[in-house]
């Protein structure tokens, strides 16, 4: 899969993008996130003792201790593979209890009921992407995309031959979508919109009267929704997440989701599709492992509640603790606090730096000066930003936001 690959040939990639000139990262198809941050990362000084890396670009939180599984999914897993019932090939589409359960356990927060026949289970949500833009593309169609996003789409969509066209979200409204953006870009051959809410890279949770909105205007342009809720439920601020699949009457809602956020376990690769069979059906053969197919009943179920609150409130306090140090670094300006996923959007101001020119340079130099790794807008699609996460230990956090405080202020421009 795309986003495992090395070093060398996201470097490669990369530059063969710089090569072509800033028009063609618009098209961003041959950026992952993983890639340019194993070309930031290979920029480490891993020589300085005093100076440990701190990942704050990543979205894998698991290696820290404040962020490991609940022991009630580890249980669920050995007990599944004990029990010798999950050594068989997984059937088409995932095993039975594996999908029954994903639809209750979504259905939740829903007004109607999903059934089993309405989920698929896939390899984590990037294969649910590759599954359903394979599904949508074919010649002359475009899809819509958020502008800053998740690569991996443009990445897919590229793959498919599936012509993509962004749309803006908006810094000053709370990263919202713009609407007006959406329906400019649109045309006859628009099959799809994608959202991803809880936001990866922005951090905003959507209210409810805003995906209505979103819901409203794909009904008018006779587009699909594609929900991406990989982060469900990963919200601590004052916005609660509601599942676009609430405005499933509206609009046809396909939901994209897994459990390598919420539980933080990317490593299982374990996702789900879910798309009602009155839109349409898939034929998935992507056979996720079937032991932990048959331990996702209990993972999803039987998961307690103060496994969940811990980690919301590691992430409250980490999400405060870089807005808040971030406010007192002249040289960025974070506006919005992040309320849901791992991460935030950070604007930087290169005028008020000497020998650093654009966002891409700023974190390969603070990757070499201070061992902090920090995604560049650019990767996401927002020059001059930069993509910082938290979710690591707040000690961790204190230390790296520390370091790019005094990296700032020894690159700063000296006022004549
Ligand atoms: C992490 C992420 C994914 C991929 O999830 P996996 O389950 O790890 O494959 C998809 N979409 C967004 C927005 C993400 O941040």
């Amino acid at each position: 899969m795309e986003m495992e690959n090395g070093t060398d040939s996201a470097e490669e990639r990369w530059n063969f993008r710089q090569d072509e000139g800033e028009g063609e990262l618009e098209k961003a198809s041959a950026i992952t996130v993983r890639g340019v941050l194993d070309m930031i990362m290979a920029n480490l000084n891993l020589d300085d003792d005093r100076k440990p890396p701190v990942p704050l670009g990543h979205g894998d939180p698991s290696v820290f201790p404040c962020f490991r599984t609940s022991t009630v999914a580890e249980d669920a897993i050995v007990a599944a593979l004990r029990s010798s019932n999950f050594n068989r090939y997984s059937p088409t589409n995932g095993v039975l209890s594996a999908r029954r359960a994903v639809a209750e356990y979504l259905s939740h927060d829903l007004p109607h009921s999903l059934s089993s026949d309405d989920v698929y289970m896939t390899l984590g949500c990037v294969q649910a992407i590759e599954i359903i833009l394979t599904a949508l593309a074919s010649p002359g169609a475009n899809i819509l995309l958020p502008r800053p996003g998740f690569p991996y789409y443009e990445s897919r969509a590229a793959c498919s031959n599936l012509e993509v066209r962004h749309f803006d979200l908006l810094p000053d409204q709370r990263w919202e979508v713009d609407l007006e953006s959406v329906k400019a870009i649109s045309d006859e051959n628009t099959v799809a919109m994608v959202v991803i809410n809880p936001g990866n890279p922005c951090g905003s949770v959507y209210t409810r009267q805003h995906l209505e909105k979103i819901a409203e205007m794909a009904r008018k342009l006779r587009i699909l929704v594609i929900a991406d809720e990989v982060y469900e439920r990963l919200t601590f601020g004052s916005t609660p997440f509601v599942p676009m699949g609430v405005f499933g009457t509206v609009v046809p809602v396909v939901t994209l989701g897994s459990v390598s956020k919420r539980w933080s376990a990317p490593g299982w690769r374990l996702g789900w599709i879910v798309i009602k069979k009155i839109i349409g059906c898939l034929n998935v053969s992507s056979d996720p492992v079937t032991f932990l197919q048959g331990a996702l009943p209990d993972i999803l179920h039987k998961t307690k509640e103060d496994y969940f609150s811990k980690i919301i409130d590691v992430l409250r306090e980490t999400a405060d603790i870089c807005y808040d140090t971030i406010k007192e670094i002249p040289f960025l300006a974070c506006p919005n606090k992040s309320e849901g996923s791992m991460f935030v959007m950070v604007k930087l101001n290169v005028s008020l730096l000497d020998d650093i020119s654009d966002d891409l340079e700023f974190c390969l130099k603070l990757a070499k000066e201070e061992s902090v790794v920090v995604l560049p807008g650019v990767a996401v699609g927002m020059k001059n930003w930069l993509r910082i996460t938290f979710a690591v230990e707040p000690s961790v956090l204190e230390d790296g936001l520390g370091r790019i405080k005094a990296f700032c202020q020894r690159h700063a421009k000296t006022v004549p």
